[in-house]
């Protein structure tokens, strides 16, 4: 039997663990292959792609963001070849699995939960031709009853359906194989990897798949070593931890951040969702004196809203979160993205306001709005009438409006949603943005981005936006409502379009003629071992480090800015940006400089 483990992904950077797991558990006994796609390809590539391969059996990965475009691909698939069979699996459709498989009839086998033991226990009841599969976590067609009991069934025009007893999570996760046995190079180059070292979470929001199983599941510490260590080895660019909670085991937390830094390489991101009321001193001096761009930590908010928080089910402790929030920002070594998610109960758009403010004041790297989304087996499900929940019927299944916010609250909220990424969560306007939030809208970060949005609705509607329109929109907007900080806002701006280090030559409204530099003065700036050594070309010569680099004046002290984030003091800045060296962890140039007295001097 030829068996194809695939699904889409939702971008092409990211790469499927689960599909992984399940390869690994098959390989031995099956002739067995894995492909990955995109939701983005074309959904006729994708199907002759595959039925050219002249596979027996097809497993697809279910999520929200692919399970339509899978189901066009498998009933495309099924009407090209009648024979072929096709299994599905993952969370969209594990759900209400007999009425799934009612509705499409191309289906042939569902594996509900966790597919790792399941799977090829399947395989090999498929290839020995049984008619009736009595193995738990599975539905199935049959055109009879099975002569075994503990299943439910439906029926449609002579086709029983049949739903074995559910499996229970596996309990020892040291029977699983694991996902990176085969893993190549090649397959993981410039992608995003995941990696589990658990499995289950120890809260219970009523909004999340994983509230509904209890308790949490540990892989062997030491194979969880050796697969991490293999993929640094493999130079994997970033692993992504999916542990529901990262730091949920005090202990085991800390012998894999001390093991992640050994086995550093100078460039390997881990990042991982933490839950950061719950840190304690040892993990904070374990991380702090870590490499710059070493981790990355997603810690969800969610709401500010005790009730909110409260009634979603959900422990969180704002106060001490905020504490070690601003523990790590001062080591400055771990970018932090925090989420908040619209839509939840008690949380109107007052109050979603103050929830944004709350955490946007503590300056994280990136700020990421999300909308509720009401899954398929999730509890709060079970209160759409008590809200009013109003959700689009297909996957992801977001909200529209609930009791407490409108549809064009929310739909505002998008536009929000959509200028946070652009001018913050994007890292273009790092400093300049910074800037203008300490120094007009302290504590209001949302009125910020609503001014934003109204200016950009204002002035450049149905416009499509290059990114150098976004520089110009941002030094506009401060403009007009700072007139008196027009060129101080100029040269932060133009600081961050050097740093994105795309061009050198900077727009006609960013240019400053006080600022030009002559190329002699630059060379013999650069001629000082201590810069030449700053910018990574120590025994360079000066003609040739010139090439590589772009040497700028600003009109004010920046590098004191960056380091005090305090007053932008009126001292001339020279400033050189590194265009061929190695870019920094956030992808932006590296750069080095001084007062422009001092070199005069
Ligand atoms: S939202 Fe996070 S913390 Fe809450 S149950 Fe889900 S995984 Fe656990």
């Amino acid at each position: 039997m030829k068996l194809l483990l695939t699904t889409l992904n939702s971008k092409y950077i990211h790469t499927c663990l689960s599909i992984r797991y399940l390869y690994s558990s098959v390989k031995d006994t099956c002739d067995s292959y894995i492909k990955e796609y995109t939701i983005n390809e074309s959904l006729d590539k994708i199907y002759a792609d595959i039925y050219e391969k002249n596979y027996d059996i097809v497993g697809f990965s279910c999520y929200i963001w692919n399970v339509e475009q899978t189901l066009k691909l498998c009933s495309t698939l099924k009407e090209a070849n009648p024979d072929l069979i096709i299994i599905l699996g993952g969370p969209e459709v594990s759900f209400d699995s007999l009425n799934f498989i009612n509705k499409h009839s191309y289906i042939d086998y569902i594996i509900k939960g966790e597919g790792e033991l399941v799977l090829p226990k399947l395989i090999d009841s498929i290839s020995k031709f049984k008619k009736h599969i009595e193995i738990d976590g599975v539905v199935y067609k049959s055109n009879e009853l099975p002569p075994y009991s503990n299943y439910r069934y439906n029926t449609h025009e002579d086709i029983y359906f049949i739903e074995n007893k559910d499996t229970p999570p596996i309990a020892d996760l040291s029977q699983i194989k694991s996902p990176y046995l085969y893993v190549t190079e090649e397959e993981i180059e410039n992608k995003i990897v995941y990696f589990e070292t658990s499995r289950g979470c120890t809260f219970n929001c009523s909004y999340c798949l994983s509230s509904t199983l209890k308790g949490v599941r540990f892989f062997p510490l030491e194979s969880v070593k050796q697969d991490l260590k293999k993929l640094v080895v493999l130079n994997a660019k970033q692993i992504k931890f999916v542990d529901r909670t990262f730091n949920s085991h005090k202990e085991i937390t800390l012998a894999l951040i001390k093991f992640l830094k050994e086995i550093d390489n100078g460039k390997i991101n881990f990042h991982f969702e933490i839950t950061a009321h719950m840190l304690d001193d040892e993990f904070m001096k374990e991380i702090k004196e870590a490499r710059y761009g070493l981790f990355q930590f997603e810690i969800g908010v969610q709401s500010t809203n005790s009730k909110t928080i409260k009634t979603v089910n959900r422990i969180d402790n704002f106060e001490k979160l905020s504490v070690r929030v601003n523990q790590i920002k001062k080591y400055g070594n771990i970018h932090q993205h925090l989420d908040l998610i619209a839509g939840l109960p008690y949380e109107n758009l007052e109050s979603f306001k103050k929830s944004f403010n709350d955490v946007f004041g503590l300056l994280p790297e990136a700020l990421q709005l999300g909308f509720l989304k009401m899954l398929k087996g999730s509890p709060i499900r079970s209160q759409v009438e008590l809200f009013d929940y109003r959700y689009r019927n297909y996957p992801p299944y977001e909200v529209i409006s609930n009791k407490f916010i409108s549809a064009s609250e929310i739909l505002f909220l998008k536009e929000i949603e959509e200028i946070v990424d652009l001018f913050y969560n994007s890292g273009m306007f790092m400093l300049s943005i910074e800037y203008i939030y300490i120094n007009n809208y302290n504590n209001n970060g949302f009125k910020l981005f609503s001014d934003l949005l109204a200016y950009k609705n204002d002035y450049y509607q149905n416009k499509t936006l290059s990114r150098d329109d976004l520089y110009k929109l941002l030094h506009e907007f401060y403009s007009r409502i700072c007139p008196d900080e027009t060129n101080k806002i100029k040269e932060l701006i133009r600081f961050d379009y050097l740093r994105m280090g795309r061009n050198r030559v900077i727009p006609l409204f960013l240019r400053n003629d006080l600022s030009s530099i002559t190329r002699e003065e630059a060379v013999a700036w650069i001629s000082n071992d201590y810069i030449k050594s700053e910018l990574g070309y120590p025994n360079s010569h000066p003609m040739e480090i010139i090439k590589k680099i772009h040497v700028e004046l600003f009109e004010f002290d920046i590098i004191d800015y960056i380091k005090t984030k305090g007053n932008l003091k009126n001292h001339k800045a020279i400033i050189a940006f590194n265009y061929s060296g190695e870019k920094d962890f956030m992808n932006k140039v590296t750069f080095t400089g001084g007062l422009y007295e001092q070199i005069k001097n």
